[in-house]
């Protein structure tokens, strides 16, 4: 079954491959005056300029001038642009995000990598910037008022952003990792598609935040995951999150977030391999999750992405989909029942087989 020779803790360390992903450097750092009021914004000012970039601090709050001539220009300089600004009090009322968990906290919204399939496309509005919250201590604060006392609430931070694309430039999911590391009956959650996980290894999170990783075929993730880490660096990196603190891991709760699932060519074959990379990777005990979460598509992003990326390989043919309404009558594209089916036992049986006591916890 295994495909690929033992890792060990010290081939991790040393092993930094071709495979890692390049850091997210911008080309433009903006700061709001208001950001730069906060003590938290004044610590992603230090590091900003420590790694060398160049900051330009605004006359006011307000982001303007991000578009360029075309579409083309602004979704390069957005994607190009870091802007550190303060949360507005809409985002301390926080949201259910049903299966993944029950409330998802927003430490930043917009994402440096260029995945083809991107979920944020016409979710958010406007040239994609990564904006990265400067009050970000009081947006955790503001989280205690929706745990529950004799349940653990669970808090998504991944939902607009990758956190670990960004990590080495705001240092916020280390600071949302320390926080819960104190609150027993919460739970953080995040998922990456980035393996610089070194930083995060010896945090005092507590077992409360489960570190997750997206995985994908190596197809699909050298197709249409553009910026990101290779699934080589990613497996090593959940490897690093998951290994015991004794070993020189992180320790953390871990979880695979299979996704987007796409029936592609040979597609059986190529999820097996994956499934057997990751079962040797993770070759020892540890708290394991899974979520599968196959491909889907709206009419809004399906427009924003084949402008984004006109020349896509993702299929987003409507005629071969079924339509899903949600309760506000908006529709996506997902797979077809007798497809999903077919997808669905594929799944469940193979990492059963694998992983008999990692529970899979949603697939949608
Ligand atoms: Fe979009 Fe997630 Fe890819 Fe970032 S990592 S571009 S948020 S799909």
């Amino acid at each position: 079954m295994l495909t690929q020779p033992t890792l060990t803790a010290d081939s991790l360390v040393l092993d930094q491959s071709k495979s890692s992903s390049r850091l997210w450097l911008p080309k433009r750092v903006l700061f709001t005056p208001d950001a730069l009021d906060e003590p938290f914004g004044q610590q992603i000012y230090e590091r900003i300029t420590t790694l060398g970039l160049p900051v330009e601090i605004l006359k006011n709050n307000r982001l303007t001038g991000l578009r360029g001539a075309t579409e083309r220009e602004t979704y390069r300089n957005g994607k190009n642009t870091l802007a550190v600004v303060k949360a507005p009090p809409g985002t301390f009322r926080l949201q259910p995000i049903p299966p993944s968990a029950d409330w998802q906290m927003n430490l930043a919204e917009g994402c440096p990598a260029h995945c083809q399939y991107c979920y944020l496309a016409g979710s958010l509005q406007g040239p994609p910037v990564t904006r990265v919250f400067a009050n970000l201590p009081q947006m955790l604060t503001n989280t205690a008022a929706y745990e529950q006392p004799g349940k653990v609430t669970t808090f998504e931070v991944s939902c607009y952003t990758d956190v670990i694309g960004i990590e080495h430039l705001t240092g916020s999911l280390a600071e949302c990792i320390t926080y819960f590391g104190g609150r027993p009956d919460a739970q953080l959650r995040f998922v990456t598609k980035y393996d610089q996980v070194n930083s995060l290894l010896n945090l005092a999170h507590n077992g409360r935040t489960r570190a997750r990783v997206s995985l994908n075929t190596d197809l699909v993730a050298r197709r249409l995951e553009g910026g990101t880490a290779s699934l080589e660096a990613r497996l090593t990196a959940l490897r690093k999150l998951a290994l015991p603190i004794q070993q020189g891991g992180g320790g953390y709760p871990v979880g695979v977030v299979l996704a987007p699932i796409m029936p592609i060519t040979n597609w059986r074959e190529q999820y097996t391999h994956l499934l057997d990379r990751l079962a040797a990777t993770l070759n020892f005990d540890c708290d394991l999750t899974v979520e599968f979460i196959t491909h889907r598509f709206t009419p809004g992003s399906k427009d924003v992405l084949t402008e984004w990326y006109p020349n896509t390989s993702l299929e987003m043919d409507e005629a071969t989909r079924s339509q899903k309404r949600n309760k506000f009558g908006s529709v996506k594209y997902v797979y077809r029942a007798d497809e999903m089916s077919v997808l669905r036992s594929f799944f469940y049986t193979e990492w059963r087989k694998r992983f008999p006591d990692a529970p899979i916890l949603y697939w949608t």
